[in-house]
């Protein structure tokens, strides 16, 4: 597979080091609200990086990916909503999780989050490594990286030493840095909130330390295969992991830096503190499928910026559309004989389609070979009265329809919303015991309500001897 190198700014051949497992590490969502799609766009990309990895080039996977559950933004939102910093983040935590399973996102092999013990302490003991190598100094009861101690420092930015901006995210704060350039490592504590000390004196780490530091504890020595997240994070979070982990070991962080392109909505990065966002339920809330919105978001290479419209959603969804009516269409084939002549059609689209997948993740040009083979099976369906293609030809091209989906991940979630009833399955069941209940009781009329009311909502009860059953309309 070749994958875009952010750190050699050019395509290479990947292979994780060690020829099976990939050890990948990618940035999380910072848990103080709501994943918005801009977000998704980089999580599904990523998803469709790692399906792309484990489906089609058969590698096992080792995936990290953390939750930033401690920072300015989750200290002030949780005082705010007058709640522990942990409840509180519990509450995005649980929310992110939901959001990703109604966007089909494989679920990965490690989810840390800063504040959980073990690994706050592996944050302590990488600051006490990079105190050792003397990169590091306190000021007012914080700690920071002195970044003149690393002569490759911007490697990955490319940044000039000289010309380097002070962090704009989270090194803001009117902490006493030595150097504008300089990035804190443990901020001490500041009146009312929350605080740790492991070693480091009181107060909580850094959000750059806390990637560095959970990467190398999960994922064992430098160099991991792959580290992910989006453009923004290039500078200064990714530049400053770098220095931390390399600074402390000595070794390389990561062989590989992928990064994706944003999400704009109105010309503008989609951004919460820009206030121009949605999030996945607010699409849902619209009448448009997770769906949808997942095959939007791919629909556009992942270095490219893609414009979110409610425009796309539509397209989206007829594309997704034509696919399932074709895939129910090929269900109904039955009989007939074997076309030598479509299996190798079907076995060049296969090819044709990996070795997109496998160019720096090309899902657009996937798509197109999938839509072009689509084309020409519809086409063969409609030729000589449906004899052209014959229920073995079907196998072989749902066989490769489902490869396909492997990677995509798009008709899995469509088929999953398909097979969910129209009102959610609970209330199903409890508007069923009610209307029996009713019954018992001889409120015919309130039992014909409740059926009514569930028939206008698309769900249809059946009464038998064994209990009462519903369908959809
Ligand atoms: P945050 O919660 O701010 O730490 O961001 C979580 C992830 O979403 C990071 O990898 C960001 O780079 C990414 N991200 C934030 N905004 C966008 C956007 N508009 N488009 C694509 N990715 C984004
Ligand atoms: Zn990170």
């Amino acid at each position: 597979m070749r994958l875009f190198n952010t750190l050699t700014r050019t395509e290479e051949d990947f292979v994780p080091a060690d020829g099976t497992t990939v050890r990948m590490y990618t940035c999380g969502l910072t848990v103080y609200a709501r994943g918005h799609i801009g977000n998704f766009r980089t999580f599904i990309s990523l998803d469709v990086l790692r399906r792309a990895l484990r489906h089609q080039e058969g590698y096992a996977m080792r995936h990290v990916m953390n939750f930033t559950d401690v920072d300015d933004k989750t200290i002030n939102a949780s005082q705010q909503a007058g709640m522990s910093l942990r409840d509180y983040t519990d509450l995005y935590i649980q929310a992110f999780r939901d959001d990703c399973a109604t966007l089909g996102l494989e679920p990965v092999e490690e989810n840390p989050r800063a504040t959980d013990d073990a690994n706050l302490r592996a944050m302590v003991d990488m600051i006490a490594q990079l105190k050792t190598h003397g990169h590091t100094y306190e000021s007012d009861g914080s700690t920071y990286f002195r970044i003149a101690t690393l002569p490759d420092y911007g490697k990955l930015a490319r940044l000039d030493h000289e010309g380097i901006q002070a962090g704009v995210r989270v090194d803001t704060d009117t902490y006493d840095k030595q150097d504008a350039r300089d990035f804190v490592l443990w901020k001490a504590t500041k009146a009312g909130e929350p605080t740790w000390d492991y070693g480091c004196g009181p107060g909580r780490p850094g959000w750059h330390i806390a990637c560095s530091a959970m990467a190398l504890r999960l994922l064992g020595e430098g160099p991991i295969d792959i580290h992910g997240g989006g453009i923004d994070l290039i500078f200064p979070h990714h530049e400053n992991e770098i220095a931390q982990a390399e600074g402390a070991t000595g070794r390389q962080f990561s062989r590989f830096w992928v990064h994706v392109e944003f999400l704009h909505l109105d010309h503008k990065k989609m951004s919460k503190s820009l206030g121009n966002v949605y999030n996945v339920q607010d699409i849902l809330d619209r009448g448009f499928k997770a769906s949808a919105l997942r095959y939007a978001l791919i629909s556009v290479h992942y270095r490219k910026q893609l414009t979110f419209s409610f425009e796309i959603l539509t397209q989206a969804d007829a594309a997704l559309t034509r696919l399932t009516d074709f895939l129910a269409r090929i269900d109904r084939v039955a009989g007939g004989d074997a076309h030598p002549e479509i299996a190798s059609r079907v076995t060049a689209a296969r090819e044709e389609f990996r070795s997109k997948i496998a160019s720096d993740l090309n899902v657009p040009g996937g798509l197109g070979v999938m839509f072009e083979l689509l084309r020409e099976m519809n086409a063969a369906m409609d030729q000589e009265g449906g004899r052209a293609l014959g229920a073995a030809d079907a196998d072989l091209i749902r066989e490769a329809f489902e490869e396909f989906d492997k990677v995509l991940g798009v008709v899995a979630v469509r088929r999953r919303e398909e097979a969910a009833p129209p009102v959610p399955e609970e209330e199903v069941r409890a508007l069923i015991d009610e209307r029996r209940q009713a019954r018992r009781d001889r409120q015919f009329g309130k039992a014909d309500d409740i059926r009514a009311g569930l028939e206008a909502r698309g769900v249809i009860l059946e009464d038998s001897p064994t209990g009462t059953r519903w369908k959809r309309k």
